[in-house]
């Protein structure tokens, strides 16, 4: 338990992730309250105001405990006075009301929502022991049971106090990235620095960052050099060189040079909320095993209230020990059944995983996903912008000049460039990254590109456009054959991605392209074969192509020629065979295999409908968090499978011990506040365990 997580800014977010986890855990203290006013309210709110309850009582129940007889007993010694009786009626029912408040209170929101689980146990195991106290004060003769009650309260406060300190400890991801942002910048106005809070910040403003400060907000680099560290965002732990035209995100580290910046992003557009969202997301989203453990904690409920009432009527008159005894073996049972360790037990590993991911530049979207990634024996990529760079350079062009073909139409090109130029025009207008290839060679010769009309995109084929009153074809052959254009041949013998150009439905001359593959591809492609899960490449490109990198890379299974509709396909086939699949890609047109998929996992952060397909979106565009991801997701699930079994284990030993099943052979018995006492020490060491996996590295 970290405890400057107590009193250090709490952010607005803070508050609502803080709650999310906390209305979940603290059994059902959400009745609604979804306006930001409930949710700050709960978040440290219910925190201060169990450690308000619990100072405030103490010495209710110090007294409680002095003047009760057992204590009396054991000391030896007592100090008789009239009305005694009535004086600890007075301070228990002190304890009674205020502190035991918040548990009738959530106990009623449980009932309203025919919900009855931990609140529900803790307000009737004081009520049972209140009212028999009361009972013996006023209707007949016996031992109160006001000391324990009013210990059970504390212990109640404390332990929830102390819980909801360390499950805010737990939840500190969206803290941290809060916290990531500065709260001022300097605002360039006329010429001169002016400091304004990050939040007045408009588009189109533009702000110094100074060596050594973090960059406010998402924007562009207008003048300076310097270098930025983005680990924090991106988790690339390389500084990355920052010039004029270079874009700048907002929480991010400004190192060595000063850097002017116009801000691009504001409020909710910036990268830092959007991570922020989808960690929250994250932290709502519940795994399956959460449905066990609830399934699990409402069964516990009726095993509890069982216990409680069973143990009272077998003390009270099936072996008889009096009325005292078996309703304080019944509060006892009843207190330490609850499933107050299964409520938590896995919120807070889930909490824990998304701040470890999002530390790491890996988010989890969706628990669900990250639950399936430990079972994945197949791992299918994307070739282009995931195994490589897709950073296309041109190698050669073939104008059809240099390969006339008799029995071939073909449309005659006056040079390299003048082809170039043409399909540089079409391509300006697509997103491939074989496009932007195209675009720069012609840039880097200083081409003019002209206008182009009509664009149309062809996804997985090429695209076409009007240039100069001629009709441009890009693309790969089945475009070509699709349009019934013959292309000449010759090129068979070069290496690369051949992007044909047809002109007025003539071949006009073919542009060679080669991609680099990644540094990290054959390091996890090793990683995942030593895990025992198989490797796949889809790839709309070639089979020379796509067989040159997947053999390259040591890849099991490739599938060339893949248009984007049918990479949903290779992955349905995948699963067919029974494999459990990961399907890894960046583009627009890998979203439906991402979606098919097992677990899918946008790369590089991808493109916004790669990102809302996936379940895990790596922020950094290296394939080796692929393998930690998948690391993530088997430490995650052992913390869960430690936590439920403890959880689940501890009522197993804990219920029949406090319903008295040693009694009659040793004597021995769980009192009610050591009940207590031990479901809350079961709660913490939930939470510990969990907190543990914060040191967890992913390899
Ligand atoms: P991948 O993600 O493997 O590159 P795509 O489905 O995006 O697969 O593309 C498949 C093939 O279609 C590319 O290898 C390329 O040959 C061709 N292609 C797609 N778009 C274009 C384009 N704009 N210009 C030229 N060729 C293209
Ligand atoms: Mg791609």
């Amino acid at each position: 338990m970290d405890p400057d997580v107590i009193s250090d800014a709490p952010g607005e977010c803070r508050k609502c992730g803080m709650d999310l986890v906390l209305m979940d855990m603290g059994g059902g203290m959400h009745g609604g309250q979804e306006s930001q006013e409930g949710h700050a309210g709960h978040g440290k709110g219910a925190e201060q105001d169990f450690k308000q309850r619990f100072w405030l009582t103490l010495p209710f129940v110090l007294l409680v405990m002095a003047l009760s007889p057992n204590i009396e007993k054991w000391l030896g010694f007592g100090v008789p006075f009239a009305g005694k009786e009535i004086v600890t009626f007075a301070l228990g029912t002190v304890v009674f009301l205020y502190g035991g408040w918040p548990f009738f209170k959530s106990a009623r929101g449980e009932l309203s929502r025919k919900l009855p689980a931990m609140m529900t146990l803790v307000a009737f195991g004081i009520a049972v022991a209140y009212a028999f106290s009361v009972a013996t004060t006023f209707l007949f003769p016996g031992e109160s049971l006001y000391w324990e009650m009013s210990t059970l309260i504390s212990v109640f406060l404390l332990g929830h106090w102390l819980e909801m300190r360390a499950v805010r400890g737990a939840t500190g991801a969206l803290t941290e990235l809060a916290r990531l942002i500065p709260p001022s910048a300097h605002l360039l106005r006329d010429g001169d620095a002016v400091d304004v809070g990050t939040g007045e910040l408009k588009i189109g403003d533009r702000i110094l960052v100074k060596p050594g400060e973090k960059i406010p907000i998402d924007g562009k680099a207008m003048a300076g050099e310097s270098s930025v560290n983005e680990a924090m965002i991106t988790g690339e732990s390389k500084p990355v060189a920052k010039k004029p035209g270079d874009a700048v995100i907002g929480g991010t580290l400004n190192e060595d040079g000063s850097l002017t910046v116009e801000v691009s992003k504001v409020g909710s557009d910036t990268a830092i909320s959007q991570i922020m969202d989808l960690v929250r997301g994250a932290q709502a989203s519940k795994p399956r095993v959460q449905l066990v453990a609830d399934r699990l904690a409402a069964v516990l409920f009726y095993v509890a209230v069982a216990a409680g009432i069973g143990s009272f009527i077998f003390w009270c008159f099936a072996s008889p020990h009096g009325a005292i005894f078996a309703a304080t073996v019944a509060v006892a049972a009843i207190v330490v059944a609850c499933p107050h360790a299964l409520g938590l037990a896995i919120p807070t590993v889930t909490s824990i995983t998304s701040a470890l991911g999002a530390r790491n530049g890996i988010l989890i979207k969706d628990m669900k996903g990250l639950e399936a990634a430990r079972k994945l024996d197949y791992v299918v990529f994307d070739k282009t912008g995931t195994l490589t760079k897709g950073e296309f350079g041109v190698k050669k062009i073939i104008e059809s000049r240099d390969n006339e073909v008799e029995s071939h139409k073909v449309h005659k090109v006056e040079s390299q460039d003048e082809l170039l130029m043409l399909a540089a025009a079409v391509e300006v207008h697509s997103q491939h990254s074989i496009a932007a290839g195209i675009v720069d060679e012609a840039k880097k010769r200083g081409l003019s590109v002209p206008e182009a009309k009509d664009f149309r995109s062809f996804s997985g084929k090429g695209a076409s456009a009007t240039v100069d009153g001629k009709r441009v074809l890009v693309g790969n052959k089945r475009l070509l054959d699709e349009q019934e254009i013959a292309v000449s041949a010759s090129e068979s013998d070069e290496t690369g991605t051949p992007a044909y150009v047809a002109i007025d439905g003539a071949f006009a001359g073919v542009i060679f392209l080669e991609d680099v593959v990644r540094e990290e591809s054959k390091a996890a492609i090793e990683k995942l074969h030593g895990m025992g899960i198989r490797t796949a490449m889809l790839t709309g490109d070639t089979e020379d192509v796509a067989d040159e990198v997947g053999e390259g890379l040591g890849i099991d299974t490739v599938f060339a020629r893949v248009l984007p509709e049918d990479k949903v396909d290779k992955v349905k086939q995948l699963q067919d065979e029974g494999h459990v699949v990961a399907m890894v890609g960046d583009g627009v047109n890998d979203a439906a295999a991402l979606a098919q998929s097992h677990v899918g996992i946008a790369i590089g952060a991808g493109t916004d409908v790669a990102v809302q397909s996936a379940e895990i979106v790596l922020m950094r565009s290296d394939p080796l968090d692929v393998v930690k991801a998948i690391s993530l997701s088997k430490k995650t699930n052992r913390k869960t499978v430690q936590n439920l079994a403890w959880a689940a284990g501890y009522n197993v030993f804990a219920i029949p011990i406090a319903a008295g099943i040693l009694y009659p052979s040793f004597g021995i018995l769980l009192r009610p506040e050591w009940a207590a006492l031990l479901m809350s020490a079961s709660s913490v060491i939930v939470v510990l365990n969990a907190l543990l996996l914060r040191r967890a590295k992913l390899s």
